[in-house]
C-alpha cells in the first residue's frame, strides 16, 4: 500500500511509520514540526520505503500519484501543548481533517482519524462504551482539543455519508512508551523523568483521578488493524486496566526503584475524574486487546528516557 500518515514526526505518528514501514508498506509521513521532532523519524531517513515531507497539513496538500490509505494523526496531544497551541490545535482537527479527507476522496483512499478519549470529556459515564456522547465544556481551556477531536469526527462521518469516503474513527485513550518528549507536560514523561533524577512527583490534585494507560505499539497495533477492518463507527482503542495517579506514581516508583516523594499541586481546569475505555468493540470487530503489561511498557519508556 502507499500511506500517508500525518503527524508522522510525532510520538504515535513515528511509531505508526516505523510499523508501517515493517509491514512493507510505501509512507510518506507529513509533519510540521510544532510538537514533532525531526529526531523520532532520523532513523528512517534513507529507507527507500519512506519519505518524508515537511507539510503543515491546515493547507492544500498536493501529493502526485495513488494513495491507498490516510492516517490524519497530526495533532498537539498533550494539555500542555494544545494550551500552548490552542488556535492551531482546533485548526489542525478542522481544517486539517478538511484537507486530509479531500485527499483521501480525491484518491480513493481509505482514511482513519486518530480521535480521542477526551470526546468524552469529564465523563458521566463510566467505562466510556463508543455509545456515550460525553460532557465536554466547550468553552474551558481543554476544549479546544475536545472539540478539535469532536468537529473532525463529525466531518470524518460526513465524507463518509456525502462522499462515501471509506473512513474510521480511533478514539485513543491515554497512550505512552519512548519517544514523548521529556518536558511535553504529560503525567507519564514528568513522573518518569521526575523519578529518575530524584525530583518529586507532581501529582494534580489529590491523584485521585483515574486514567487506563496503554503502551505505544498496542495502541499502533490498534490502529493498523482499524484500517484494515471494514468498521466505520468509532472505536476505542485503550487499555482497560484503569488506576488512580496516584496509584501510578505507586508504580513508577517501584519500576524505577526512585526515592522520590510526591507532592501535591493544583489540578488543571476540567481535568477528567475517571478514564477508561470498555474495549467489547475492538475485541469483537478488530480481534484486538493490548498486550504490554504497565510493567513491561514502564520498562521500556524508563530505558528510553536514562
Ligand atoms: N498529572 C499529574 N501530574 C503531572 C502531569 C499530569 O498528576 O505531572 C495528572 C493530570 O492532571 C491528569 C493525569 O495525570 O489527571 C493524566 O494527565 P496527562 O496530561 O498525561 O493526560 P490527560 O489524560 O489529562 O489528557
Amino acid at each position: 500500500m502507499r500511506v500517508v500518515d500525518t503527524g508522522a514526526a510525532g510520538f504515535l505518528g513515528s511509531h505508526l511509520t516505523e510499523r508501517l514501514v515493517n509491514e512493507g508498506h510505501k509512507v510518506i509521513g507529513l509533519d510540521n514540526f510544532i510538537t514533532g521532532s525531526a529526531d523520532n523519524i532520523a532513523h528512517l531517513a534513507g529507507n527507500k520505503n519512506f519519505k518524508f515531507i515537511e507539510q503543515d497539513v491546515t493547507e492544500y496538500i498536493y501529493l502526485p500519484g495513488e494513495i491507498d490509505w490516510v492516517f490524519h494523526l497530526a495533532c498537539p496531544a498533550s494539555p500542555e501543548d494544545y494550551l500552548k497551541f490552542p488556535i492551531k490545535t482546533l485548526k489542525v482537527g478542522s481544517l486539517g481533517s478538511h484537507k486530509t479527507l479531500g485527499l483521501a476522496k480525491a484518491k480513493g483512499a481509505g482514511f482513519l482519524l486518530a480521535s480521542s478519549s477526551e470526546v468524552y470529556g469529564d465523563p458521566k459515564e463510566h467505562p466510556q462504551t463508543e455509545k456515550y456522547w460525553g460532557h465536554v465544556n466547550t468553552v474551558g481551556p481543554r476544549g479546544v482539543y475536545d472539540e478539535t477531536k469532536r468537529f473532525g469526527e463529525a466531518l470524518t462521518m460526513a465524507y463518509h455519508r456525502s462522499h462515501k469516503v471509506d473512513t474510521r474513527i480511533a478514539r485513543i485513550f491515554n497512550s505512552y512508551g519512548p519517544r514523548m518528549k521529556a518536558g511535553d507536560g504529560r503525567v507519564v514523561p514528568n513522573f518518569v523523568n521526575q523519578a529518575i533524577s530524584g525530583l518529586d512527583l507532581t501529582v494534580y490534585g489529590d491523584g485521585s483521578q483515574t486514567r487506563s494507560f496503554c503502551y505505544v505499539s498496542d495502541t499502533v497495533d490498534g490502529l493498523y488493524r482499524l484500517m484494515r477492518s471494514g468498521y466505520c463507527n468509532p472505536v476505542n482503542i485503550g487499555n482497560p486496566k484503569e488506576m488512580t495517579i496516584n496509584e501510578f506514581a505507586g508504580k513508577v516508583l517501584e519500576v524505577t526503584g526512585s526515592k522520590s516523594r510526591l507532592i501535591n499541586s493544583p489540578l488543571p481546569v476540567n481535568d477528567p475524574k475517571v478514564r477508561q475505555p470498555d474495549i467489547t468493540l475492538a475485541r469483537e470487530k478488530l480481534g484486538w486487546e493490548p498486550k504490554i503489561s504497565l510493567d513491561e511498557g514502564l520498562k521500556k519508556t524508563i530505558e528510553y528516557f536514562t
